[in-house]
């Protein structure tokens, strides 16, 4: 649907006209010409597109896997270095069990996916944040404090994750993508809320691909799911305060476990699929294209080899700005509603958490109201904390929201920070 839509406009037109134009092939005519522009055309195909390993559509692109893969790992070396300089362990020197684990786990994972004839190496960094990320080459680098906060299914999760990343050639393609935005006259790719919207969708199939692998290997499907709920718990969504690279913790885990399930029928508890490989490229989420292109270069192929990366090129735009439109429009939204927040009354519950009482004067429905407050400490650093609030609130109602303070935080710190409410969600009822 979106991909007829995008062609009808006349960015999608003016795209085209700019890669005939690059290509010359306004002025000529007659068959034989044009059997071998079609040749032209579908080498150029070749040299900026690759397959996607997952649809087996055409993708843009102009780097190559080897070049990825040095460009990727030379940045993942560099950091190895520089972790040795600090002082900072890796591995199995820097907590043996826990590397243990991951190495235990990255092996289910990574001989199913689509990258398993590639070597690749796990990595663990001692960092206490909740994170792990891949460069587009052979390692995924790993936090030790995510390995300490999730238990060996969501691990898998993160693992499938990152492996998926590389595997939908994202790095290549935000780079690809940053060219590309030096040549087009859209001034849309260069707005941060783009730049972040055009992340977000590649984090969502990130989240898809990866929910697969796991359960073909045999990880419980929904762990992804119950890492965002748990998120989405303790930091809210923060749809007012930032451009969402990530899908908001709660949409991402609603999106997780409507994944999960569609893969759940392939999960076998502990057990590889032995169906997996085949699995890969016909499930309930994709069907991998094999035939490409019906017609072969110099028949039209070459056209056709253009016209679909075009169009998934505008598709993929379009995709961008919808969503960075629908997370301004959001984020618009829950300010609005923030005016209409009253704060009536704070009292301690405990020395662990504090009760807020609120008064609201707006005059819509509201449901999903996360409240947050924002710490910040002498050296600037912010501690967020927020608090639920459960059902439905409607206009002039008053209600309580709880907060509870971090586990390696206490009263007394909280109390000589800078701190400020502010409406973390909201959104109306329909
Ligand atoms: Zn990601």
């Amino acid at each position: 649907m979106k991909v007829f839509q995008c062609l009808s406009q006349s960015r999608g037109r003016g795209c085209l006209r700019i890669l005939m134009l690059l290509l010359g092939v306004t002025t000529l005519s007659g068959c034989q010409v044009l059997q071998s522009i079609d040749k032209g055309l579908y080498d150029v195909a070749e040299a900026v597109t690759e397959t996607d390993r997952v649809t087996g559509q055409r993708a843009l692109s102009t780097a190559n896997r080897n070049q990825q893969i040095a460009l990727g790992n030379q940045y993942v070396d560099k950091l190895l270095q520089d972790e040795q300089k600090q002082g900072r362990k890796v591995d199995s020197a820097l907590d043996t069990r826990q590397y243990r684990r991951l190495v235990r786990i990255f092996d289910r994972i990574h001989p199913i996916s689509h990258l398993r004839q590639e070597r690749w190496k796990p990595v663990l960094i001692d960092r206490d944040s909740f994170n792990a990320f891949t460069t587009g080459g052979t390692y995924i680098v790993v936090h030790l404090g995510l390995m300490k906060q999730l238990n060996d299914a969501e691990v898998a999760a993160v693992v499938g994750h990152e492996i998926a990343h590389t595997v939908a050639n994202h790095v290549a393609e935000r780079q690809t993508h940053q060219q590309l935005s030096g040549l087009t006259s859209s001034s849309a790719v260069r707005r941060k809320g783009y730049q972040a919207a055009f992340t977000h969708e590649r984090e969502r199939e990130a989240d898809r691909i990866g929910i697969l692998y796991s359960a073909l290997a045999g990880f419980d499907p929904y762990a992804a799911s119950r890492i965002w709920q748990r998120q989405y718990q303790q930091q809210g969504n923060a749809r007012s305060l930032f451009a969402h690279d990530h899908p908001v913790n709660a949409e991402r885990s609603a999106e997780a476990k409507a994944v999960a399930d569609k893969v759940k029928q392939y999960y076998r508890a502990g057990k590889v699929n032995p169906q997996a490989h085949a699995l890969l490229d016909n499930n309930t989420l994709w069907q991998k294209r094999s035939n490409r292109h019906a017609e072969s270069a110099g028949e039209g192929g070459g056209v056709a080899a253009i016209l679909s990366t075009a169009v998934g090129v505008m598709a993929e735009h379009q995709q961008a700005k919808q969503e960075e439109y629908r997370q301004a429009q959001q984020a618009q939204f829950v300010r609005s509603v923030q005016q209409s927040m009253r704060l009536e009354e704070q009292r301690w519950l405990n020395d662990r958490s504090w009760q807020t009482r609120w008064h609201y004067t707006g005059n819509l429905k509201l449901h999903s109201v996360v409240m947050g407050i924002i710490a910040r400490d002498s050296q600037g650093k912010t501690y967020r904390f927020v608090g639920h609030h459960k059902g439905v609130l409607t206009p002039g109602q008053r209600f309580n929201v709880s907060f509870m303070l971090n586990k390696n935080m206490t009263l007394n710190q909280l109390e000589r920070m800078q701190t400020q409410y502010y409406l973390d969600d909201a959104l109306p009822v329909r």
